[in-house]
């Protein structure tokens, strides 16, 4: 027996793409009902950059001033030398930098913050969240079964449920994630916990051969977020939340500059997790029937970009307008048409910029032509203004509602 409207929308996946189009279509009076396999949705240590394309996105859908009391703006950021500390580039994201980006900043954010703010938000717009309910099987006509043995039918299905997304395989492609060859560990560490000298450094990246190591503040510059990537063959959990141990990593950074082991050392044993880096080719198609994928499901990408839940965050704005309006058919091909393009850009330039930041030749970086996402024009990307009618196109125009 199905237990919602036929009318409505169903989303599946709380994460930060699911919680966003919720969001959004919430805020358009659409019924919405997100579909989480979680029990509750619970803390998420771990920290999270927002470029301004995914600012945009955030105060679009009314959390500006959320944003902007929990996050963190990382004035200057480093990228050092992975063995002497030597800063090989300097990047400015203050004040100056958010009024070039039309008063959309940069930040740093604890993930439970801002999935706080998205829930609010969500709760307040009168959309729904369904917890505890895990889809094993979905059809192209918006029929939805759930582990607990509930079924649930929708006019319209997005399928938002991340990098081992269901709903991809069951509609679009059987193939699993596949191993990219490198291990990731994070942790958080409170900043009072780290030597002096440390704690003054700004946010910013040590960079060797085949490591990287990250870091930067949240809440309110109370604790230290840190990600650290190994090239590594032989070990592929994909699962987010394993334990690791201190001595382990140090091993993978014994010789890098003090300040690198600094953090590790400092970090809680309980807050230090790994797991091994999975990615997913290019779909060629994100639509079948009166289903969608968005963010991760339908793009997963390797994070050396700090770009995954930004394209999350820009598929839910385009998606969300073309839902809006046109009419579903037209709404579902008009969003692909716009996305799928940047977010295989996207994709394809993260994997070259981890090679690039983990080569050989660390010094090189501050003398080449580094292809980041600055550099590659990706914090321009406006998706809530941007036309989403095609030009010249007087057919599509007719089917337009509004937008
Ligand atoms: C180390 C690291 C650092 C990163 N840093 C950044 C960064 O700084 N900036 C940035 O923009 N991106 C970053 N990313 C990428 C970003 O975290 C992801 O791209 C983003 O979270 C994807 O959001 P999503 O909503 O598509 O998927 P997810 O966040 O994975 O959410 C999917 C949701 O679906 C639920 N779900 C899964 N299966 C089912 C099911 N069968 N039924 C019901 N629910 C289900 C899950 O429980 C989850 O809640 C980073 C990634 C990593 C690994």
């Amino acid at each position: 027996m199905a237990d919602a409207d036929s009318d409505s929308i169903a989303v599946i996946g709380a994460g930060i793409g699911g919680l966003a189009v919720a969001l959004a279509l919430a805020r358009a009076g659409r019924a919405v009902t997100v579909y989480e396999q979680a029990a509750r949705l619970g803390e998420l240590g771990a920290g999270i950059t927002l470029s301004p394309n995914a600012v945009r996105v955030l105060d679009w859908l009314g959390l500006a001033d959320g944003i902007r009391a929990a996050g963190f703006v990382p004035d200057r950021q480093w990228t050092q030398h992975w063995q002497t500390g030597d800063v090989l580039r300097e990047s400015f994201r203050g004040s100056d930098f958010a009024a070039r980006h039309g008063g959309a900043g940069y930040y740093h954010i604890h993930r439970a913050d801002l999935h706080a703010l998205l829930c609010a938000g969500l709760a307040a717009a009168g959309g729904g969240l369904a917890l505890g309910k895990a889809l094993i099987d979905v059809t192209a006509d918006g029929e939805l079964t759930f582990a607990d043995d509930s079924r649930a039918t929708a006019a319209i299905v997005i399928g938002a449920d991340g990098l081992k997304s269901v709903v991809r395989g069951r509609l679009f492609s059987p193939l699993p994630p596949h191993f990219t060859g490198q291990v990731a560990w994070r942790g958080i560490v409170p900043v009072a916990a780290l030597p002096a000298a440390v704690q003054a450094l700004p946010p910013g990246i040590h960079v060797g051969p085949q490591r990287l190591f990250m870091r930067y503040p949240v809440r309110g510059g109370t604790l230290i977020n840190f990600a650290a990537f190994v090239e590594l063959a032989g070990w592929e959990a994909e699962d987010w939340s394993i334990p690791s141990t201190i001595p382990e990593l140090l091993s993978h950074f014994a010789s890098w500059d003090p300040a690198v082991t600094a953090i590790i050392a400092a970090t809680p044993p309980a807050s230090l997790f790994k797991w091994a880096l999975h990615a997913r080719e290019p779909l060629e198609g994100w639509i079948k029937g009166r289903v969608v994928l968005l963010g991760d499901a339908a793009h997963a990408m390797l994070p050396f970009m700090g770009q995954g839940a930004a394209t999350a965050l820009e598929d839910a704005a385009i998606l969300a307008r073309c839902l809006v309006a046109f009419s579903p058919e037209m709404a579902l091909q008009r969003y692909e048409a716009l996305r799928r393009e940047r977010t295989t850009l996207v994709q394809t330039q993260s994997r070259l910029l981890g090679m690039q930041l983990q080569g050989r030749d660390p010094a090189s970086l501050g003398r080449g032509d580094l292809q980041n996402e600055e550099r590659l024009g990706l914090f321009d990307y406006d998706a809530v203004a941007m036309p989403i009618l095609p030009a010249n196109s007087p057919q599509l125009q007719d089917q337009c509602h509004s937008d």
